[in-house]
């Protein structure tokens, strides 16, 4: 279903009315995780100011640590609705578990599956079921066929609705959290109809890492990126060092917005 064999034309999925597909380069920013309203709505504001479409935000933490802050739940999810009502931005949030699907959908515009749940293929189909576009991030430790046969299950519960996202692979080196596998957006969008977006918050894990990470996935073709901000990252619940703050996402915008996407 996902394969381009049977779908020659690269699909857009549109997301609350936001296009993400070829030709596009949709700036996805917000922060890493839900915190407080005021935190929430500062971080979307910046988002908006500096021309992203579309607000992420975590109320479900896929947490390495049990000790670690693990999100708001659905007092996160209502937090992200008032923002989406104060500002119009649609909402892109993760779902962590099968159970969760319904209430997320509630709330979000499209669902998020994250790294640790890339091949955990009940949250799969439930999502597939769920009504709303999913995005689908590369499991850390995947290939891209067994990225690609994960959308397969949300497609196959009728869900073509599909944004893959590059979120950078586990490898022998340390200097970054994660290695950004740039090389898996063209094989991606080459043996797939589904967009293909980049993640560079969470493949570097560094705030200096974003800027030039997002020029390669601009330079290689992504149809998108998704990008971390937060008012004040050194005090942020969640991957503080890879939030950007105002005046580095203004740049980073310039630089999308300047560099036209390969078509
Ligand atoms: C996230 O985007 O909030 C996240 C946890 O990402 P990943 O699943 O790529 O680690």
């Amino acid at each position: 279903l996902v394969s381009r064999e049977n779908h020659r034309e690269r699909s857009v999925v549109r997301v609350g009315g936001v296009p993400i597909g070829p030709g596009t380069m949709t700036l996805i920013a917000g922060p890493c995780a839900v915190e407080t309203p005021e935190q929430t709505l500062a971080a979307a504001r910046m988002a908006q100011a500096a021309g992203a479409t579309l607000l992420r935000g975590g109320a479900f933490k896929p947490r390495t640590s049990p000790y670690a802050f693990q999100g708001l739940g659905e007092a996160g999810l209502r937090i992200l609705a008032d923002v989406r009502a104060e500002t119009g931005m649609p909402v892109v949030t993760e779902v962590v578990d099968a159970a969760d699907v319904e209430l997320v959908a509630s709330y979000a515009d499209m669902l998020q599956i994250g790294t640790r749940n890339a091949q955990n293929f009940a949250l799969l189909q439930a999502a597939g079921e769920s009504g709303k576009p999913v995005m689908l991030k590369r499991g850390m430790n995947g290939t891209i066929e067994e990225w690609l046969m994960a959308a397969e299950y949300v497609a196959q519960r009728g869900n073509l609705d599909i944004v893959l996202c590059e979120r950078g692979i586990r490898t022998f080196e340390k200097a970054t959290r994660n290695t950004l596998d740039i090389s898996a957006v063209p094989v991606a969008q080459r043996l797939g109809h589904l967009p293909v977006i980049v993640d560079p918050s969470h493949s570097g894990g560094s705030r200096d890492l974003v800027l030039p990470l997002t020029r390669a996935a601009i330079a290689i073709g992504a149809d998108g990126v998704i990008i971390d901000v937060h008012p004040h990252p050194e005090t942020a619940l969640c991957d503080g060092p890879q939030a950007l703050v105002d005046g580095d996402l203004v740049e980073l915008a310039r630089v999308v917005r300047d560099l036209p996407p390969m078509v």
